[in-house]
């Protein structure tokens, strides 16, 4: 079958032909209908070879939906043809967090060795997926997975981070988005779903803030030193009360927290590698800063369904599995119009 690997440290994705994978005792293999194509793997591909947690070739794509094609002994309740999407951090499945759907912070992942499908297992950008229990699949019925695979990862990131921060979201306050991306413009989306804040939306290009401004922020920033200034001015001086960094590089952490009011939530979600600092007298009072990683099993389910009601439109550009080196030189140039999809049926 077609595979889009990573294959050597520095070097751009390949289209390969490798063997199809069988499903062993309690795996799915999947026909993949749609693989999203993240920022997470430029970043990946920019380590060098001490910093990479897994060996190469590397099949990419953690974004993946696909239907079962073929299941292993003992496993039970999947329908042949039926259309899934993949839950992609997995976990051990049995220790305290993931016994609360939390495998995206499994306490023994690491220790396992069990890694995501694309960030260490092979990945979506392919032809089959091997997925390592059903568990790791939510039924797609009648979403679109091509329209919804970006929910796998682009929704359920932002939804997660917004979760955490909904308690502050009270009608008649702000939340920033830095970066419409790919997860910046869903998450755009999901405050408005969730919340009744404004939306303000940041971004270093025009075109990202056009998006922005379709998929509902209020208001739209120009990335630049002025920014954190005008975000002040639209908060009416006071700061945001929630702030989502889908860039995470050193000077939209440094305007995260500069734009956080009292009490503010500020994730920090792009591994930009930027760092934040809490400074007594200097950030708002009481303002609390995290770092998400990803989602829960139950909140992939609360993102699909939240996709079932109209809420959550996701812009997407599709490629071939062909094209898909193209789709990641595109990204990298910051050329995608939300989020690109790969296609292996296109
Ligand atoms: P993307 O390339 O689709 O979007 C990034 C957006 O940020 C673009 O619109 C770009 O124009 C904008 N941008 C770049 N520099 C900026 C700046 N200085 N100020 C404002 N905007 C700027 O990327 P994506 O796939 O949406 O991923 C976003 C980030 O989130 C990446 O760093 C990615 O690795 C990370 N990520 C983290 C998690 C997690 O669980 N923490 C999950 C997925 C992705
Ligand atoms: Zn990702
Ligand atoms: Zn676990």
């Amino acid at each position: 079958m077609k595979a889009v690997q990573y294959r050597r440290v520095g070097a751009a994705p390949e289209v390969v032909t490798v063997p199809e994978p069988e499903p062993g005792p309690g795996e799915v293999l999947l026909k993949v209908t749609a693989a999203g194509v993240c920022h997470s793997d430029i970043a990946v591909m920019s380590w060098p070879a001490e910093q990479l947690p897994f060996p190469l070739p590397l099949t990419l794509g953690h974004e993946g939906a696909g239907t079962v094609a073929a299941v292993g002994d003992g496993v039970k309740g999947l329908e042949i043809g039926e259309s899934v999407a993949v839950y992609g951090p997995w976990g051990c499945g049995t220790c305290h967090l993931c016994a609360q759907g939390k495998e995206n912070y499994c306490l023994r992942a690491e220790a396992l060795g069990i890694r995501p499908p694309g960030l260490g297992a092979p990945g979506a950008i392919a032809e089959y997926l091997l997925v390592d229990d059903p568990r790791h699949l939510v039924p797609l019925g009648d979403l679109d997975p091509v329209r919804n695979v970006p929910l796998t990862d682009a929704g359920l990131t932002p939804y997660h981070a917004i979760k955490g921060a909904l308690p502050k979201l009270t009608p008649g306050g702000a939340a920033v988005v830095i970066g419409s991306g790919g997860l910046g413009h869903v998450g755009v989306q999901l405050l408005r779903a969730l919340s009744a804040v404004r939306v303000i939306a940041v971004d270093v290009s025009e075109e990202k803030l056009e998006l922005a401004r379709t998929v509902g922020a209020h208001e739209t920033v120009l990335s630049d030193a002025a920014a954190p200034a005008r975000i002040r001015e639209l908060t009416g001086g006071l700061g945001a009360q929630a702030v989502f960094d889908f860039v995470g590089v050193p000077p939209t952490v440094a305007m995260a927290t500069a734009v956080a009011g009292v009490e503010a939530d500020v994730a920090i979600v792009g591994i930009g590698g930027g760092v934040a600092q809490v400074q007594f007298g200097v950030t708002a009072y009481d303002a609390a800063v995290r770092a998400p990683y990803w989602g829960s099993r139950a909140e992939l389910m609360e993102v699909l369904d939240l996709a079932r009601t109209g809420a959550v439109d996701v812009h997407v550009e599709t490629y071939t599995i062909d094209e898909a080196p193209k789709a990641y030189e595109r990204l990298h140039a910051g050329e995608i119009d939300g989020r690109a999809v790969i296609v292996p049926s296109a």
